[in-house]
Formats: structure tokens, C-alpha cells, sequence
């Protein structure tokens, strides 16, 4: 049998008399209910409670799991790669460098993270991207004067976030020299591939500000950029395929070029010859 409660369920108050203390069939949201004590002065208190929250009440259990499944939802991805970690306790890496950045890593990801931060000529590359794409989308998309289209800060918010895969910028997101989420490249095609249709929305429809359009764009990005990353990401894969196809085809064609300069090469071809028609005359 379940040990008596020694605390009032409305106040957590001790009883400090037994004759104080009334039971109460308790419904809660889970769809259980449990007999409850309480002080006899706290149990109208606790319906009236009750009844504000609909007749039902969170037991802790309950609560409980709700906040294991929302944390269970908030589990961290790799800030590298943007997977899940699958054993958390033994891949969960905690770092804090480069700034402001803020991540946890696979342990293999954090090393080509470092790598990655560490290499001036891919940070000068993704500054270039990052650019074009901010380029395209204040210009080409927005249709902005030079001195609207810079910093806006909306636009640099929406594009990082997009850059990792996320509708909203978080405090302390990295979002150099990361894996997760899409490419500057995957971003500008997409933005290519709807900038006719975001146009013709533009004109068709009313905005209030700069900030609805924006929005309005990005939605319209969002719809499209999972069918180009696949895109992009076979042609990858093809491009990939065709250099290693390549290499092997020069590899062998040295090969080759390196056994026509064997000196005796001349040579044996007679000799090889010569031996095949005396193997012959043997028979
Ligand atoms: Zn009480
Ligand atoms: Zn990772």
C-alpha cells in the first residue's frame, strides 16, 4: 500500500491534527486520479484551483514526463554536422572558442571545426559566399537601394539562420565553418530558382514593410530549398563520381606510359616472340 501523504496536496503544510484532515479524489490531465489529503480549510481552496484549470491538475509524474519529452525534444544536434548524438554521455563535447561561438560536438566534428576555423583560405571563401548570397537576396530579391541593402539586420538574421538550417537565429548559433544545414550554394540556387515567383508575388500583393517582405521570401525559400539541396547534392555526388573516375583512368594511363618506358621493352617484345615460335616448333 502507497505510504499516507504526511503533507497537505493544496499547501504542503504538516498536519498537525488528524481530525484536520480531509481526502479528495484528485483528476488529473493524464486521465488518472488519486485520493489526496488536505488541511480541511485548504480543500475549497483547492477546488476552486481545480475548477480555474478546467477540473483537471497536472500530477508531478505527469509533469514529469512532459518536461523529459521537452527535453527529450530539445536534446542538442552536433553544431558541426547537425546530427543527433546518439550516445550523449560518451560524443557530447562542450566547447566555447572563436568569440561568441557556442557549440557541442562530436568529438571528430570538433576537430575538423578547428581545422575548418583554423584555414584562412575557407573562412575568406565563406565570407565570399556569405556575400553574394546577401547580394542576391537584398538586390535581386528585394530590390534594394545599396543604402537600404546594408547590414539589415533582418536580412543577416533570416540568411545565418537559414545558412544552419533554422527559421530563427539563436543567441551564440554558430554559423562559420559548420556542416549542418545548407550551403551558401544550395541558398543561392534556391534563391534563383524562386526569384521569378517572390517577384511576382511582390507585385501582386500588398506589404506593410520591409520586414513583411522578407518574411514573405523567406517562406517561399523555405518551400523550395530541400528540392535544390537534393540537387545540388547529386550533382555533388556525380561531380565527386566523375574525379574519382578520372583519376583512376590517369592512374592507369601512367601505369601504362611507365611500362612503355621500361628500357627493356623494345627487347623482350622480340625475345617474347622469338621464344613463342620455338615453344611452338617444340610441339
Ligand atoms: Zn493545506
Ligand atoms: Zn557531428
Amino acid at each position: 500500500m502507497a505510504k499516507r501523504a504526511k503533507t497537505c496536496f493544496y499547501c504542503g503544510g504538516t498536519f498537525e491534527d488528524e481530525m484536520d484532515i480531509v481526502e479528495f479524489r484528485v483528476p488529473y490531465t493524464s486521465g488518472k486520479s488519486a485520493h489526496r489529503r488536505f488541511h480541511e480549510k485548504c480543500l475549497p481552496e483547492f477546488k476552486k484551483v481545480l475548477e480555474e484549470q478546467g477540473g483537471e491538475i497536472e500530477s508531478a509524474s505527469y509533469r514529469k514526463k512532459l518536461n523529459e519529452r521537452r527535453t527529450a525534444q530539445k536534446k542538442p544536434n552536433c553544431t558541426y554536422c547537425g546530427r543527433l548524438f546518439v550516445d550523449t554521455d560518451e560524443s557530447l563535447v562542450l566547447y566555447n572558442q572563436f568569440g561568441n561561438s557556442y557549440g557541442k560536438y562530436h568529438p571528430n566534428c570538433y576537430i575538423k571545426y578547428i581545422n575548418n576555423m583554423q584555414n584562412a583560405d575557407l573562412r575568406k571563401q565563406e565570407n565570399k559566399e556569405w556575400e553574394e548570397v546577401y547580394d542576391y537576396f537584398a538586390y535581386e530579391i528585394l530590390n534594394m537601394r545599396p543604402s537600404q541593402a546594408r547590414e539589415n539586420k533582418a536580412i543577416v538574421y533570416r540568411l545565418a539562420a537559414l545558412r544552419i538550417g533554422k527559421k530563427r537565429l539563436n543567441r551564440g548559433d554558430v554559423i562559420m565553418g559548420v556542416e549542418a544545414g545548407y550551403s551558401y550554394k544550395t541558398i543561392l540556387y534556391t534563391m534563383k530558382y524562386v526569384r521569378t515567383q517572390i517577384t511576382e508575388e511582390f507585385a501582386s500583393r500588398r506589404f506593410h514593410d520591409m520586414n513583411h517582405k522578407i518574411n514573405y521570401a523567406m517562406v517561399i525559400i523555405w518551400n523550395n530549398i530541400d528540392f535544390i539541396n537534393g540537387r545540388v547534392k547529386a550533382m555533388e555526388r556525380q561531380k565527386e563520381l566523375t574525379e574519382i573516375e578520372t583519376k583512376k583512368r590517369l592512374a592507369e594511363k601512367e601505369r601504362l606510359s611507365n611500362v612503355e618506358k621500361l628500357p627493356y621493352q623494345r627487347k623482350s617484345k622480340t625475345s617474347g616472340k622469338a621464344r613463342w615460335v620455338w615453344l611452338e616448333d617444340e610441339e
